[in-house]
């Protein structure tokens, strides 16, 4: 059963690489240094949150919305301590850029650190909204009408601006604790790629511990134009261990994946990220990998052709 599961992901994966690369005819993958200057920007708005323009698609990654305070949203047992019901403090605002037209926004699961209430007010409601199938009844019951879910190996194409870009949903597991990994749902990352002559490969972890399934993925995407891994070492100081990666785990999955440029996200902004960005950045320093990692500041647009 896993196998045919894991089977099916390789498949897809494998799909999407070829189409990222253009050439049903076969003509050799361009580099990724090789492309032709993109006009993709990326703006981190805090926690996992990301607008990613590129090729006239602007999507945005579970949005997380609200201002700062010390009641940003509740998670039902703390990650560290295990309290229940506990207040997460949300320590900057999000930044004041316009959301404007989106394509899609992509959720990875159903936290209540993935898709707040502001976000929830603020989103027209036919908005796409990509989802994890166990996510799909809660974003209905919030009003959504526009919802396309995919489970780990299915995708979805998308078509704006003049480009093609196909999400797949890849495995994402929340805890090494299977029995941990089962109470907390089923979530997704995602490959994005952008497809035709000027193809662009993101992998978007979503919550997701360094799993035998994502030791495989680099086999099967190859290049990766942008990685965008959880961090935040969420749970790393608590009974039942981490819940998203810490810099350790994040370095391993770069040394695999060899991104051209590496942004980290989901940490800094909520008071449950319990390790700070910069361990990322100074062991990724000592392992050589240090070239394509950029930590992102608030608001900032990142050129993505740079
Ligand atoms: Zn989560
Ligand atoms: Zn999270």
């Amino acid at each position: 059963m896993l196998l045919g599961k894991m089977g099916l992901i390789a498949a897809m994966v494998s799909l999407l690489a070829a189409c990222a690369g253009g050439a049903a005819g076969g003509a050799p993958e361009a580099p990724p240094s090789g492309k032709p200057a993109g006009d993709g920007t990326l703006r981190w708005f805090g926690g996992p949150t990301v607008l990613l323009e590129r090729g006239g698609v602007r999507l945005m990654t579970d949005p997380m919305l609200g201002p700062r305070g010390p009641h940003a949203f509740v998670l039902p047992k703390h990650p560290s301590t295990g309290a229940p019901n506990a207040d997460i403090t949300r320590y900057v605002d999000p930044p004041e850029v316009p959301l404007g037209r989106l394509d899609a926004v992509i959720l990875s699961h159903g936290h209540a650190d993935h898709f707040d209430a502001r976000a929830k007010e603020l989103l027209p409601k036919d908005t796409l909204l990509i989802v994890a199938p166990a996510s799909e009844a809660n974003v209905r019951k919030a009003g959504f009408t526009n919802v396309r879910a995919l489970d780990w190996g299915q995708s979805t194409v998308l078509e704006a601006g003049g480009s093609r870009v196909r999400v797949t949903a890849v495995p994402a597991h929340h805890s090494h604790d299977s029995a941990l990994d089962t109470e907390l749902g089923k979530g997704n990352g995602y490959v994005l790629a952008w497809e035709g002559d000027s193809p662009y490969v993101v992998y978007w972890t979503g919550d997701a511990m360094l799993s035998e399934e994502l030791r495989q993925l680099p086999a099967q995407l190859g290049a990766v134009d942008l990685f965008l891994p959880h961090l935040g070492g969420v749970g790393g100081d608590g009974p039942l261990g981490l819940r998203t990666m810490d810099a350790d785990e994040a370095l391993q999955l770069m040394s695999l994946l060899r991104p051209r440029r590496t942004i980290p996200i989901h940490h800094t902004t909520f008071s449950h990220y319990r390790e700070p960005v910069r361990a990322l950045e100074q062991q990724a320093e000592k392992a050589g990998l240090g070239n394509g990692l950029q930590l992102p500041r608030d608001g900032e647009a990142i050129d993505l052709a740079r």
